[in-house]
């Protein structure tokens, strides 16, 4: 991941950019949006992405979510989620839904999770690794010649073997319809299948600078109240530099609560301006 240099008294910066990287993802290509670019992205995409999104787990043959994709999982393609076109202006009709890499010369035509053995890529039957094969459609090994394709008998948490289990692509109605979390409507990139807020953890571990750690289950699980939004409690967790501004001062408690008529996009975008402004 990119490091900034930060001018002195960064930190409101670090926040920024979090907040701006969560958003925009890889959209900008790398180079930063100037505060222009980036309303006119927001006015764009978000709406798209709230009505649209697309939940991505691995599931066992029972039915069973055994991995929750977020933007920082690997794909077979060795790519990260975020990677991956996450973004739709309108829902594919097809099923499977593919969601094809956009690394350039990437042949991956649909993100496939493939669990890892504690940190090491699991192996074939071919006995090669996962990262040997090819990742466009057909999955064939690169270091032999007897392999028919990518097939794991790495046995996951659950009991089943790999093999056995899909990476699934849904809308939120369709995992309603299962009586499957589809968490709160957040406006960040490539969420895939995240929905409690402590399976958020992993990726704090990796956005958070501050060296304070990823909050504890606990507390990003805890119940949404009229008083605070469990997301940005977390993120001002994660960004926040010192641990006394978890006990929220008075006017991040007047920002934190969220007027009734508002939803979540203009609650989110309110809190960015503030934060602009520089009142938290
Ligand atoms: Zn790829
Ligand atoms: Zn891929
Ligand atoms: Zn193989
Ligand atoms: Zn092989
Ligand atoms: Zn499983």
């Amino acid at each position: 991941m990119e490091r900034l240099t930060l001018p002195p008294g960064g930190a409101a910066a670090v926040d920024e950019y979090v907040e701006y990287r969560r958003i925009v993802g890889e959209d900008d290509g790398g180079k930063l949006f100037t505060p222009e670019e980036y309303e006119e992205y927001k006015r764009k995409v978000l709406p798209m992405r709230l009505q649209n999104r697309l939940y991505v787990s691995w599931r066992s043959p029972m039915g069973m979510d055994c991995k929750l994709v977020g933007p920082e999982t690997l794909c077979f393609c060795t790519h990260r989620y975020k990677q991956h076109k996450t973004d739709f202006e309108t829902i594919p009709l097809q099923r499977p839904i593919s969601l094809p890499c956009q690394v350039r010369g990437c042949p991956c035509r649909a993100y496939l999770y493939v669990p890892l053995n504690g940190t090491q890529p699991i192996r074939c039957r071919c006995k090669h690794f996962a990262d040997q094969h090819s990742a466009a459609p057909g999955f064939v090994c690169n270091a032999c010649s007897k392999c028919s394709g990518f097939h794991s008998c790495f046995t996951c948490a659950c009991g089943q073997p790999a093999y056995a289990h899909d990476t699934v692509v849904e809308t939120k109605q369709e995992r309603l319809a299962q009586g499957k979390p589809v968490g709160q409507d957040v406006p960040y990139a490539a969420m895939g299948g995240l929905t409690g807020f402590s399976s958020l953890a992993e990726g704090y571990m990796r956005l958070d600078d501050s060296g304070i750690g990823a909050p504890s289950a606990e507390f990003l699980d805890s119940p949404v109240t009229a008083m605070d939004h469990p997301f940005l409690k977390a993120f001002q967790a994660s960004s926040s530099s010192s641990p006394e501004t978890l006990t929220v001062g008075t006017s991040s408690q007047v920002s934190s609560l969220r007027k009734p008529e508002e939803d979540d996009m203009a609650f989110f975008e309110r809190r960015h301006q503030e934060r602009e402004l520089g009142q938290c």
